[in-house]
């Protein structure tokens, strides 16, 4: 599933390519997306140019001088630029060509993506309105965790993946920067340092940082948009590691399910560190 490392290494591939390029046609595929995509999408975007591109959380916007296209990549979407002439491959549900003769092609073979227009600013959007602050924006703080936390007595990670708290940070990076910080994954907001929020609000920062440095994670089918995997999987301390031992102190790490998602960890490393 694309996080925001992923999505936003997509994001910084495409903008290039597709800012200031005239739309000279849409074409859809398949209209059945986790929302449908608009059935008058190609009369909507023929003619016009995308002038700004920008990421909030997971939610890629596309903005013309008269709306914004709005586009998530739900489970196993992508996005890549391709000729105008290639052939479509079978996932491949919609194509915006342009003048300079390339393709912003979307591919998605679960169909959980999203793909809307709006002619209102689209941070109001009611799918964009609720989301928490950004990672690495100045209001992500330890204070404003910790603030956040009082009354949240479920386990830390999935209080850091709720995107309402702060946007982005899905299951591969939960895990890892509660690793990198120390904390158990199962330990209860409510119950954590102020000390312990500040590692850990560091090491969100440093390791999503670290991942859109190197292309994303690449786990099953993740590529930037010009088809290259990702590399940070090679930096992955704990997510994916069932069975192996922790790279500090040797010991085997625990595999639990927490809001049915996997998550990895090392007991003897990640100690409880309650108030
Ligand atoms: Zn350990």
């Amino acid at each position: 599933m694309p996080e925001l490392p992923e999505v936003e290494t997509i994001c910084r591939g495409i903008t290039p390519v597709i800012l200031g390029q005239k739309i000279t046609s849409v074409t859809v595929r398949n209209h059945k997306l986790r929302c449908p995509i608009p059935k008058n999408l190609s009369r909507i975007l023929k003619g016009q140019y995308f002038l700004k591109t920008n990421r909030r959380g997971k939610y890629i916007l596309l903005k013309t001088k008269d709306g914004a296209l709005i586009m998530h990549l739900g489970m196993s979407g992508n996005l890549q630029i391709k000729p105008k002439n290639h052939i479509p491959t079978k996932h491949e549900h919609v194509s915006i060509n342009f003048a300079n003769n390339l393709a912003l092609c979307y591919n998605d073979p679960r169909r959980f993506g999203v793909i809307l227009w709006t002619t209102k600013e689209p941070l109001k959007h009611k799918l964009l309105k609720n989301l928490g602050p950004e990672p690495f924006s100045d209001d992500f703080t330890a204070e404003y965790l910790f603030n956040s936390a009082k009354l949240r007595r479920c386990p830390i990670k999935q209080f850091i993946m709720n995107s309402n708290i702060v946007t982005g940070v899905g299951n591969i990076y939960a895990n890892e920067a509660l690793f990198a910080s120390k904390i158990n994954p199962l330990q209860k907001a409510n119950t954590i340092t102020l000390a312990c929020y500040k590692k850990l609000v560091k090491e969100i920062k440093k390791i999503l940082l670290s991942a859109i440095k190197h292309g994303g994670t690449t786990i099953k089918d993740h590529t930037d948009s010009s088809g290259k995997q990702g590399l940070f999987q090679n930096k992955l301390k704990v997510y994916g590691r069932h069975n192996q031992s922790c790279y500090t102190c040797k010991t085997k790490l625990t595999t639990i399910k927490i809001g049915q998602r996997a998550t990895v960890f090392c007991s003897r490393c990640q100690k409880n560190n309650i108030i």
